[in-house]
This record gives structure tokens, sequence and C-alpha cells, in this order.
């Protein structure tokens, strides 16, 4: 750094190309082919101030400013400030289903759905026998039904929206009867108490946090009772002094006295996941034959589709709920659609679901398949990180996430980092963790026991090459 005089710097100043000459330059034209003139000519003033602003402070390193300099500066700029925000990263947290990195991957077979339905157009509201207006719920409601013993089904947004919607349409102005136990708030703001008044029912709350008796139920129905609802506590787990009532005894207490019962089961599963050493969850068709009158459930969680709320049960229901008007507002567009028909199709043939199905295939990965990949990527992360830090290949435990089953947790594997001379990492490993999140594609890990812990869970074959590649060309 040095001080430009006044005279010098009028000189610098005049020797900058005016921005009509920048533009009408041969440099610039694949710019303006590009990102259009009124971009390109934002970008030109902004590097032109930005050159001034250098040569009034001394920086003489801006002395010898071109249009050809201009140009690269202009277009980093340009390529900046188009690129997406919604970006790659690799999900190295543990997290299967990891609801801030966007929860289930897709198999191909919805990717090529969803592509067609982006670029073609397509019969979601068309019926092609009749010619006459159809309805989108048509397309995937059979579907549904086949896969979960319901008599009817309809899709929302996502589950929130399922409940709200299933509430609004069933219990507005009366009163629903839910146990103290499953009174749960889901991440993001998702409250039983809270999406109830939004539906505009009045929540009667019985039972106590953990035990909650049949007879509960039984002294809490009255006139304004519209359901009795249960919902799946997901995210948490109450254990010691507790008793919850099944629905297979709520079910006959709610229909001997006329009235429905709701089910938001959370995570919603089509198959018994035990069937692969996985931890064991109620099934959508076992709440369908246990009495469910209504389920309700998510696309993106252990279902491994799109995001969607799916609803479920009693035709009669059904018909009430796609008629209330906030059924227009919560409904999915042919993309979810698109991507939810071939992924309820894979369970058709479940023998081949580990494979065909990402989320499960993810979810059934064997440990010594992921500590193969663990140890094939440790160079990469040691040469990148440097001999001030050791890296190994341990064992380490999964979940499955999205509030799926919380306890239970995946044997696994991955890196570790810590430092090489067995002292305290602390905040070095903040510097590192940030590092890999500034990545051309971001890795998310975490930070656990002063370690660094990237699980490898969801790391298959061709990200694992491109984080391999991504590494070597990194050097902390
Ligand atoms: C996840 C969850 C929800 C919210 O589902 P989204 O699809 O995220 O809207 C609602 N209820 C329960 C019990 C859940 O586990």
């Amino acid at each position: 750094m040095s001080d430009v005089s006044g005279f010098e710097l009028r000189a610098l100043m005049a020797r900058v190309p005016s921005v009509e000459k920048v533009m009408a330059s041969t440099e610039f034209v694949a710019l303006l082919a590009e990102y259009g003139r009124t971009q390109v000519l934002g970008a030109v003033r902004e590097a032109l101030d930005n050159w001034r602003a250098g040569a009034q402070s001394g920086d003489v390193s801006v002395s010898a400013l071109d249009v050809a300099q201009l140009k690269s500066a202009v277009e980093a700029a340009l390529r900046q400030r188009n690129e997406s925000r919604l970006r790659s990263v690799f999900n190295l947290t543990g997290t299967v289903l990891h609801t801030n990195l966007g929860r289930a991957l897709l198999p191909d077979e919805a990717v090529q759905a969803v592509m067609k339905a982006l670029t073609q157009p397509a019969n979601l509201e068309f019926d092609l026998g009749t010619g006459k207006r159809g309805d989108r719920d048509d397309l995937i409601d059979d579907l549904i039904c086949e896969l979960t013993g319901a008599e009817a089904a309809t899709v929302v947004n996502n589950n929130a929206a399922a409940v709200l919607l299933t509430l609004s349409a069933l219990a507005s102005k009366k009163e629903v009867i839910v146990s103290r136990g499953e009174l749960v708030e889901i991440g993001g703001a998702f409250r039983i108490p809270d999406i109830m008044s939004r539906a505009g029912a009045k929540l009667r709350e019985v039972g106590t946090t953990n035990r909650t008796h049949l007879k509960d139920y039984d002294e809490a129905i009255g006139p304004q009772t519209a359901l009795l609802m249960k919902v799946h506590a997901s995210n948490y787990a109450i254990s010691g002094f507790t008793k919850e009532v099944a629905l297979d005894e709520i079910a006959p207490l709610a229909h001997a006295r006329g009235l429905a019962v709701a089910v938001d089961l959370g995570s919603g599963t089509l198959v018994d996941l035990s069937q692969w050493g996985l931890p064991r969850e109620t099934t959508v068709r076992e709440t369908i034959e246990a009495g469910a009158d209504l389920v309700t459930f998510s696309g993106d969680k252990l279902l491994g589709g799109p995001q969607a709320g799916l609803i479920v049960g009693r035709r009669d229901l059904i018909a009430k709920i796609k008629k209330h008007p906030l059924k227009r507002a919560l409904r999915v567009g042919k993309l979810t659609l698109a991507a939810l028909e071939p992924v309820l199709q894979l369970y058709r043939a479940p023998e081949r679901l580990t494979e065909r199905l990402t989320t499960l295939r993810l979810l059934t990965r064997p440990a010594d398949d992921i500590r193969l990949a663990a140890e094939r990527v440790q160079p990469a992360l040691q040469h990148a990180f440097g001999e001030r830090y050791a890296v190994t290949a341990e064992p380490m435990f999964s979940q499955i996430g999205s509030g799926a089953l919380p306890v239970d947790v995946l044997p696994s594997y991955g890196l570790v980092v810590r430092m090489a001379d067995g002292k305290r990492a602390g905040r070095q490993l903040l510097a590192l963790e940030k590092m890999l999140r500034e990545m051309a594609r971001p890795v998310i890990g975490r930070i656990a026991d002063d370690a660094l812990r990237l699980d490898l869970r969801c790391l298959e074959a061709a990200d694992e090459a491109q984080l391999i590649e991504q590494l070597k060309g990194a050097r902390a």
C-alpha cells in the first residue's frame, strides 16, 4: 500500500475506459450474450466503482486496469451472483433423513418421472377416458389404497398440512381428545396444540404426561367431541412408569360412541422394517387394521418419497376432507405426484426395496461396506487436513432421522478427526468444519466429543469418487 497523490489518481482515472467503451468491446460480447445487458452493465459499474475506491485508498495494485482485467472481474461477479443458492452437499452427518438437508433422496424412477412432468404436458386433472376434467388425486389414490388397505386417500403438501386439513374439515368448532403424553412438538414449530387451534378445533387433553388410561378417553367424550386423535411421539420417548392406550382399545370405544379416530403417524412406513433388522415401526396398514378411521403421514420420511402429506382412511371422511376449501390451498403440484407414484410402485415388490428405494438402501447399508468406504476416503481427508491432524476410520452410529425411532441407532462407520499430538482440538475443529462447508460441494459433518465426525453411510459410490476428488484439491 502506498498513497497515491491526487495528481496520480487523476491520471489513473483518466486511463479507465468508459462504460460505453467497455460494453462495446469484443471481450464483452460473450458476457452480454449470456447474462444480458442489464446485469452486465450493473456488474461493470460495480467493478469500476471498486477500482476507483481501491485507487483512492492508495492500493497501487489497481493501477493497471484494462478491459481484459475488468472482464475477468465482471465475469467472476456475474458467475457468483448467478450460482444457485440451493446447492448439493455431502450429508456426512450420520442422519439419513435429515430435515435440514432435504430428507429422503429419490430413486431414479422418480427423477425420470419428474423430468417428464417438467417438460411435457400431462393429464394432471384430465380424465383420458371421458375427455372431461379429472381429479389429481385419482392418479394415485388407488395405489395408496392398495398399499395401505385404506378405502380412500388424498395427498397434500406435507404431513403438517395433512393434520391441519383433517382437523379443519372434521373438527372445526368441536373437541378433539388427545392424550397429554402425545401433545408433541416436531421440529420447525409443528405443535399439536397450535395446529389444533389453527384448525379451529378445541383440544381436550386427557391423562397425564406419562400415563393415560382408556377411561380417561371415555370420560372426556361428550356432545362436543368430534374426534379422538393419537399422535406418534416421533422425536421423543418416555420410559419408566408409563401407560399409553393402544389404538385397538381406543377405536372400539370411539366407534361405540359414534366417533372417529384419527392417527398422526408421522413417518408412516408402508412395510415392516424389522425384516431388514431395522427397528420396528407400526405400518400404515396395521394402523388401519387396528381401527383408525384416518391416518396421516409424511411422504419424505421413511416412505422415501417427495415432500407430501398423505391422508388415508374411511371413504366418507376423505370425501369430506377433499371438499374443504383448505384442500385447494394445500394441494400438491404435479412434480410431487410425478415423484410419488413411482416411489409407491416400488413397494409392490418389497423384496427389491432395499436395493431400489434410496432411503431404505441407505438405512440397511451394511457397516462393513461403509467401513471400506471410510478406508478409501481416509487418505484424501488426511491429505486435505495435513499432518497436524489424525484422521482415522472408526465405527460410529447413524440415526434414521426425521423423528423416526429417535432412540434407535444404526451401526455405521466413518472418519474421525482429532489433533495428531493428542491435545484438545477445541476451536480448530470449527475451522476444519468450516473448510469442509466452504468446498465447491459442501461437506456437512458434525463435531462431538472433541472430534470432527464424518459418517459415510450416505456416501454412495459416485459421491465417494467426487468427494475424494474434491479433497485431493484441498489443503488446510
Ligand atoms: C414429521 C411429523 C409431522 C410433520 O410432518 P411434515 O411432513 O414435516 O409436515 C407431523 N406429525 C408427526 C407425528 C411427525 O413425526
